[in-house]
């Protein structure tokens, strides 16, 4: 399957790419990490983008593109690949649809990674690495005890160069303005999936992999001239009236629906899951 990621910086694109990798061997295909590797390499390129990407601007379309077209001819692409920040622009976008039918090959679907902006931020300026472990941790959702253990292993937490405030706010300004076009375009190719992208990972990852038909064991074949287009066209007609972005509508008709009357066990039931949960549902 060939899998385009949608979904503002910090929606957990990545994330969710590297357990798809890991469960179906499609490879994950980021650009922002493509781009990390050729700063911490210091290659020319690396060294024309570093200051582009601390201002959180995007890198050049070229640029991308040659790397894109570099990676996806890697004999590991060719049953299919997840691209994890690529397109980011409607430039972008007709290249990597160019690149992709001089091959012969089609996106199956595009999936959009759907998160309220409050949690965006928090996920984005409380993100941490530990040095030590290289564990990616967050200082307002990661349990303490994560925290300190990363700190007596003699670890520190890092930031990423381009999580401090100013910067986030420009990468979310350049996300509104340039890649969340990008959805209208694949929803009207018939492609676009939503899916809600808060909650515990295990959960989001869960909702994905429905969304995309896959189950965890069963490779799913190579598929030349995406067999699922048809079907995934069918369901974007439907879906043609629910808004462009935001869960948040959605979060709401979920609280909504959940302090409805229900029978006494389930509620009990749900109340000690809400308990247990109550940190996940803040990610
Ligand atoms: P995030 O989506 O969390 O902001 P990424 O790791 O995907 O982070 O990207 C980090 C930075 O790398 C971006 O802010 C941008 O400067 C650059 N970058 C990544 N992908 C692209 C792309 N497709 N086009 C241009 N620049 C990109």
């Amino acid at each position: 399957m060939r899998i385009v990621m949608l979904g503002a910086p910090g929606s957990g694109k990545g994330t969710q790419a590297q357990r798809l990798q890991k469960d179906f061997g499609f490879p994950q295909v980021s650009t922002g990490d493509l781009l990390r590797r050729a700063v911490a390499d210091q290659t020319p390129l690396g060294l024309q983008a570093k200051a582009v990407m601390d201002a959180g601007n995007l890198v050049s379309d070229d640029i991308v593109l040659g790397m894109i077209e570099e990676r996806i001819a890697q004999p590991d692409a060719a049953r299919g690949f997840i691209l994890d920040g690529y397109p980011r622009n409607s430039k972008q976008a007709q290249d990597l649809e160019a690149a992709l039918r001089r091959r012969g090959w089609k996106i199956d679907a595009a999936v959009l990674m759907d998160v309220p902006f409050d949690i965006l931020m928090k996920r984005l300026t409380g993100r941490r690495t530990c040095s030590r472990t290289g564990q990616v941790l967050n200082i307002y959702f990661s349990p303490p005890a994560e925290l300190e253990a990363c700190k007596r292993a003699g670890g520190e937490l890092l930031q990423r160069a381009d999580d401090n405030e100013t910067t986030i706010g420009n990468r979310l300004h350049v996300y509104e303005g340039q890649t969340a076009p990008l959805i209208t375009h694949y929803r009207e190719l018939g492609l676009l999936e939503t899916v809600g992208a808060t909650g515990e990972v295990e959960d989001v990852y869960g909702r994905l992999k429905a969304a995309l038909g896959l189950q965890k064991g069963k490779k799913p074949a190579p598929t030349p001239q995406n067999k699922n287009v048809g079907t995934r066209k069918k369901k974007a007609k439907k879906k043609t009236a629910r808004p462009a972005r935001s869960n948040a509508p959605r979060a709401v008709k979920k609280k909504a629906k959940r302090s409805t009357p229900k029978k006494a066990h389930k509620k009990t039931k749900r109340a000690a899951k809400k308990k247990g949960r109550a940190r996940a549902n803040k990610r």
